[in-house]
C-alpha cells in the first residue's frame, strides 16, 4: 500500500502525550475528521479519544501498533478554535490533552453517546389530509376526543409528542390518527424556548452611557474592559445593553456567572429582555439537558448562553462578546483536576476570537484591577448605584471586651429592633454553618477534633451530629468528655443555627429565616425562599455566603457581618482581599431599594487599618494599598506562582517529592543558567531567576487521613517559571514510586 497512514489520538489518561492507532481497514483518510472522537483499545480497556491529526510517519514499530475500533463521528466535534483553545490551556495548565478534551465536551458525548440521542418524538400532520378538498376525510375519524386531537393538527401541523400528552391526548388516540393516515411520528432534535420580550430598556446614566458606548466601539477585535462598579450601579443593565447590540449584529454572547449567581431570576431578566433563545448551563443540569444546551449553542439556534464555570468550552459559531461576572469569584478557578481559571480562559478565548471580553466587578480581583492600571484592559468605572438607591453606611463596631447577647453587641439587638420596628428586613452573616464551630470541655480544655482532619468538627444541631466539613466525617454528639469524662462539655461559638435559635428568644414573634447549605439544598428550595423575602414583610435573615451573592432584596435596610475577623488573619496573601470582597458584597445587599441602608462590622479590631482604609478609602483605597504591599514583596501580581502540592498518608512520602522536586528543579535551574540546556536558536541563557519557597506542611497539614505538603514556585516571567515546570511535570511522572502519592501542580493559584 502507498499511502498508508496514521491517526494521532488524544486519549484522557493521566499522560502526558499522544497516542498512534492504525485506521480501520480500508478507510480512506478522509474519513477520520480531526476533533471527531474515534474508540480505540488501550491496554485491556476500551477508550474514547479525539483525531488529532493524519500522519504518514510514526515513532511507533508499526507491527505494535493497533487499529483503532470503531469511528463515532463522521465530521468534527470539537471544532478547530476549541481544538486549538485546548491545546493551550494543555500547555500552560501542563495538562494532559486528552483530559482537557474530555472535559470541553458535554458527560453523555464523552461516554460515547450521540447528538441524536436527545432527539424527541414528535407527529405530524400529513399535508395531503389538511387540504380543504380533503377535510371531508375527517368524517371517518369518530370520538370527541379523537377530532379535538385531529383539530389541534389543522391549528398547528407539527406537535411535539409530550406537548399532546400534556394535553390530556393519550398515545391510543395518536395511534389511532396514524392508523386512518392523518399523522406520523418523526423525531427532532429540540429547539430552544424563546418568548417575546416583556421588558424594554432602561435609560441609561452617564456612566452606563459611557461604558456602553467605549465597549462597543470594540466589537470585531480583541478587547479586555473591565467594568468596575459598586453594587447596584447596574453593570447588569451595561452587559444587557451590550448583548442587546451584539444580537442586533446576528452573533452570540456568552455570559460567565459564579458558581452560586446563577439564579432563576437571572435567567428570568435576561430572557424577558431578549426575543432570542436563551440558554442556560450550571451543574444542576442533568447530561441530557446539558447536551441539549450544548447543541443548541453549537447549531447557532441559542444566541444568549449564561453559564457556570465550564460553560466556557461551549461551541458557539458566531461568538460576539463574552462576558464574566463577578470576575473575582473564586469559584471561576477549578480546583481539582485541570485547575483551569475561566476567567483567564475566557480572555484568551476572546483574544483567539478576537473579540471584546468585559469583566464586571465590584470588587475586582487585584490582578484584573493592576491590568486595567497598567492599561492592559479598559477600565470604565460606574460610581453611583441606579435609579434612587443610595450606597449603604458602614460602621465598624468594636466588641472588645463588650457584652454580647448571644453574639450580637446590644447596641446592634437595639438598631435590628429599630428596623424591624420601621417594617424592614435585617441581615445577618456569618460565614459558619452549623451550631457551633467547636464542643469543648471546661474541665480539661478537650476540643471536638476530627479524627482524619487537622480541624475542629462543627456541632450541629438539625439534625444533632457532629460534622467535619472538611472530609465530611460525622459522628454522634459525645455526653461526656471523651478525655476526662466530665459532664461539663459546651458548644464554643456561634454558627448559623445558634444565632438563628438565639434570635427567636431576642425577637419573639419575628420571622427569622436561616440561609445556608443546610436548609437550602435544593434550586427549588432556594427559590421559594426567595419568593418570600421579596415579598418584603420584616424578617431577618441569618446566613452564610449563600446569601451574599448577586441577589438582589430590595427590602433589606440593615447587615449585620459577625465574623470578618477570622479573615484578617490568614495564612493566604490573599486573605485581605477576600475579606474586603466578602465585605463589600455581603454589605452591598443593604439599601438597594428606595430606602438607605447601614452595615454594622462587628469586630474584635476595629483599629486594623486595612479594615478601616476599606471604610474611608472603599475598595480601592485597600486595593492600592494591597497592591503596593504585593509590589514590595513580590507575590502576585507582579510575579508569576505555580504551586506544587503532594499528599500522602505517609507523611514522609508526601514531603519526600518535594524534596527531590526542589533537588531538580535546583539543579535544572543551575544547568540552563550554565547555558548546558541551551538549544542552538538561544544566544543566551535567559537569566530571570525562579525562586523556591519550601517545601513546607499545607496550612491544614492532614486532610480526610493524607499529610498534604506543597511548594512555591515563583518568577516574575511567565516564561521562565514555564520553562521550569515543563521538566520538572516529566520528572514527576517518571519517578519512582510517585504512584504511591497524589501530586498536583497548580498554575496561577487562588488557595494556599
Ligand atoms: P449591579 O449588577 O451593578 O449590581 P443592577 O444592574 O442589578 O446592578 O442594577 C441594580 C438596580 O438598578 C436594578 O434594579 C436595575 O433594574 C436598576 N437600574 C440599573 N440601571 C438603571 C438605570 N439606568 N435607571 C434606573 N434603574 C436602573
Ligand atoms: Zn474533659
Ligand atoms: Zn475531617
Amino acid at each position: 500500500m502507498t499511502d498508508t497512514y496514521y491517526l494521532r489520538i488524544a486519549l484522557p489518561v493521566p499522560l502526558r502525550r499522544q497516542f498512534d492507532y492504525l485506521p480501520l481497514a480500508n478507510t480512506a483518510a478522509s474519513h477520520y475528521k480531526i476533533g471527531s472522537r474515534v474508540r480505540v483499545p488501550f491496554g485491556r480497556q476500551q477508550l474514547i479519544g479525539f483525531v488529532l491529526s493524519i500522519e504518514t510517519e510514526t515513532a511507533v514499530p508499526v507491527d505494535k501498533l493497533k487499529p483503532i475500533t470503531e469511528s463515532l463521528d463522521s465530521d468534527t466535534l470539537v471544532s478547530p478554535n476549541i481544538l486549538q483553545l485546548c491545546e493551550w490551556l494543555s500547555t500552560y495548565y501542563h495538562h494532559p490533552l486528552g483530559e482537557v478534551l474530555d472535559l470541553a465536551i458535554p458527560v453523555l458525548l464523552r461516554k460515547g453517546g450521540q447528538i441524536s440521542d436527545i432527539a424527541e418524538p414528535h407527529w405530524r400532520a400529513l399535508s395531503c389530509k389538511l387540504q380543504p378538498s380533503n377535510v371531508a376525510n375527517s368524517s371517518v375519524i369518530t370520538g370527541k376526543k379523537q377530532l379535538a386531537l385531529w383539530q389541534l393538527f389543522q391549528q398547528q401541523p407539527h406537535w411535539r409528542h409530550k406537548e399532546l400528552t400534556q394535553q390530556g391526548f393519550a398515545k391510543a388516540q395518536l395511534d389511532r390518527l396514524f392508523n386512518l393516515g392523518f399523522i406520523e411520528p418523526y423525531q427532532q432534535l429540540p429547539v430552544p424556548h424563546c418568548d417575546a420580550a416583556s421588558q424594554s430598556a432602561l435609560t441609561l446614566n452617564n456612566e452606563q452611557v459611557s461604558a456602553v458606548d467605549k465597549i462597543s466601539e470594540q466589537f470585531g477585535k480583541f478587547h479586555v474592559a473591565l467594568l468596575d462598579g459598586i453594587t447596584g450601579s447596574g453593570k447588569t443593565e451595561v452587559y444587557l445593553q451590550l448583548i442587546a447590540k451584539t444580537i442586533e449584529q446576528g452573533k452570540q454572547a456568552l455570559v460567565l456567572v459564579p458558581e452560586i449567581g446563577l439564579t432563576p431570576q437571572t435567567l428570568r431578566r435576561f430572557q424577558a429582555r431578549f426575543d432570542v433563545p436563551v440558554v442556560m448551563m450550571h451543574s444542576n443540569l442533568n447530561d441530557k439537558e446539558r447536551l441539549i444546551a450544548w447543541h443548541q449553542c453549537s447549531q447557532n439556534q441559542a444566541k444568549i448562553l449564561i453559564g457556570t464555570r465550564s460553560a466556557i468550552f461551549t461551541p458557539l459559531p458566531s461568538l460576539g462578546l463574552i462576558i464574566i461576572d463577578e470576575e473575582h469569584d473564586g469559584s471561576f478557578k477549578q480546583q481539582d483536576g485541570l485547575r483551569y481559571n475561566a476567567r483567564d480562559f475566557a480572555i484568551k478565548r476572546a483574544h483567539k476570537e478576537s473579540l471584546p471580553i468585559v469583566l464586571g466587578s465590584a470588587t475586582p480581583a487585584l490582578e484584573t484591577l493592576h491590568n486595567a492600571y497598567s492599561r492592559r484592559y479598559s477600565h470604565h468605572k460606574l460610581t453611583i448605584r441606579a435609579g434612587n438607591a443610595k450606597p449603604p453606611r458602614m460602621k465598624l463596631h468594636s466588641i472588645l471586651h463588650q457584652p454580647l447577647e448571644s453574639g450580637l453587641a446590644l447596641p446592634v439587638v437595639d438598631k435590628i429592633k429599630q428596623h424591624l420596628n420601621a417594617g424592614q428586613q435585617v441581615m445577618i452573616f456569618i460565614n459558619r454553618r452549623g451550631f457551633a464551630p467547636t464542643l469543648a470541655c471546661r474541665d480539661c480544655g478537650w476540643m471536638a477534633e476530627c479524627i482524619r482532619c487537622d480541624a475542629r468538627m462543627t456541632m450541629h444541631q438539625y439534625p444533632p451530629h457532629m460534622h467535619c466539613h472538611h472530609c465530611d466525617n460525622q459522628v454522634g454528639i459525645p455526653r461526656l468528655c471523651p478525655n476526662c469524662n466530665s459532664m461539663q462539655i459546651e458548644a464554643l461559638g456561634q454558627g448559623t443555627e445558634r444565632i438563628e435559635e438565639n434570635l427567636h428568644q431576642l425577637f419573639p414573634g419575628s420571622d427569622i429565616k436561616r440561609v445556608d447549605r443546610d436548609t437550602v439544598r435544593t434550586k427549588d428550595a432556594f427559590d421559594n425562599l426567595f419568593d418570600e423575602i421579596h415579598k418584603g414583610e420584616p424578617c431577618i435573615l441569618v446566613g452564610t455566603q449563600m446569601l451574599a451573592k448577586g441577589h438582589h432584596f430590595p427590602d433589606v435596610t440593615m447587615v449585620v457581618i459577625l465574623d470578618a475577623d477570622s479573615g484578617l488573619f490568614s495564612a493566604d496573601f490573599r486573605g485581605m482581599e477576600k475579606t474586603a470582597q466578602l465585605i463589600l458584597q455581603v454589605a452591598g445587599r443593604a439599601g438597594r431599594g428606595d430606602k438607605p441602608g447601614e452595615v454594622w462590622i462587628q469586630t474584635l479590631y476595629a483599629d486594623h487599618p486595612q479594615l478601616n482604609l476599606l471604610l474611608d478609602g472603599g475598595y480601592h483605597g485597600l486595593a492600592d494599598n494591597l497592591l503596593q504591599e504585593r509590589k514590595h514583596i513580590q507575590l502576585p501580581p507582579y510575579s508569576y506562582m505555580a504551586l506544587l502540592r503532594t499528599e500522602c498518608s505517609d507523611k514522609h512520602l508526601a514531603e519526600q517529592v518535594q524534596n527531590q522536586a526542589r533537588e531538580f528543579v535546583q539543579s535544572w535551574l543551575n544547568q540552563y543558567w550554565q547555558g548546558n540546556l541551551l538549544s542552538i536558536n538561544e544566544t543566551q541563557a535567559d537569566t530571570t531567576p525562579v525562586t523556591l519557597l519550601g517545601p513546607f506542611p499545607a496550612p491544614m497539614e492532614r486532610r480526610n487521613g493524607r499529610f498534604r505538603q506543597q511548594m512555591q514556585i515563583m518568577s516574575h516571567e511567565r516564561n521562565a517559571l514555564h520553562r521550569v515546570l515543563e521538566p520538572l511535570v516529566h520528572f514527576l511522572e517518571n519517578l519512582k514510586g510517585i504512584q504511591k502519592i497524589r501530586w498536583n501542580l497548580d498554575i496561577d493559584p487562588i488557595d494556599m
